[in-house]
């Protein structure tokens, strides 16, 4: 009850401050725009809230990782795979780094620094339960893939940030159109790390499992298709067999959907 008297408490008064300032603007466009973005502002805020300080998301996360280590192991074991024949694919952000000091400084201080800048830095911390759960694939054989949508001069400090973290990889793909959007369709690099060719830098590889906190970090799912599709149908059958998702409600492709 604390907390919730003390995030509202917050809330109204980020909201009277968004309020004044709104009070300052001339024109009608600009105070209906202050009003949109503070609605914005408040659920985001819990958002983060939620995702940096509750149990429920640190649980959500070990629970998702530690039954995908199970999974992978049954079926490493079944299918007889040896090491250097197999191996996962993982997005980065929000599923093994977890970026919100940037949110949280970005809500909770009002601090205006792009992302780009703030991922530059390495700071960001890894998710609950991957350094475990990496360190178990790695020494079961399987190849660590990360794939992200981070733009491609983030190379050098991404990999010394997810090393500095204590987590082993195989290869990172990043962007290499630098376009600095999350929306960047990942299934080419997908496809070159299954075919062992470019920018692959391994071999030829069989991917038993997929990470990610984008409907779109998995192959060939798109989110303006599945929100169309029959969830009781073939939709979803892969996930926790083969593809795992981590949750995210503060951004994703998922906020361009129609809120009904
Ligand atoms: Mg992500």
């Amino acid at each position: 009850m604390l907390k919730k008297i003390m995030l509202g408490t917050v809330l109204v008064i980020n909201l009277i401050s968004i309020s004044v300032n709104a009070e300052t603007l001339n024109s009608q466009q600009n105070i209906a725009s202050a009003q949109a973005s503070s609605k914005a502002y408040a659920a985001d805020y819990s958002a983060v809230h939620w995702y940096r300080d509750s149990a429920e998301s640190e649980a959500i996360y070990r629970e998702v990782y530690s039954l995908a280590a199970q999974v992978i192991k049954q079926q490493v074991t079944a299918q007889n795979l040896k090491p250097q024949q197999w191996g996962i694919v993982l997005d980065i952000d929000e599923t093994a780094l977890n970026n919100t000091k940037w949110d949280y400084e970005r809500d909770a201080q009002n601090n205006q620094e792009n992302w780009n800048t703030f991922a530059a830095t390495g700071q960001s911390l890894p998710t609950p339960g991957i350094k475990a759960f990496i360190k178990a694939i790695h020494q079961l054989g399987g190849y660590i893939n990360f794939v992200s949508n981070r733009s491609a001069y983030l190379q050098t400090v991404t990999e010394k940030n997810l090393k500095e973290q204590g987590m082993y990889f195989d290869q990172v793909l990043l962007d290499a159109s630098n376009k600095g959007t999350a929306l960047v369709d990942k299934n080419p690099r997908f496809n070159a790390i299954i075919n062992g060719q470019a920018p692959s830098k391994l071999p030829a590889q069989k991917i038993i499992a997929w990470f990610g906190d984008n409907i779109q970090d998995f192959p060939k799912l798109y989110q303006k298709q599945m929100v169309k599709l029959d969830p009781n149908g073939k939709a979803y059958q892969n996930f926790g067999t083969h593809f795992f998702v981590l949750p995210n409600p503060i951004y994703g492709s998922w906020q361009a959907n129609t809120f009904k």
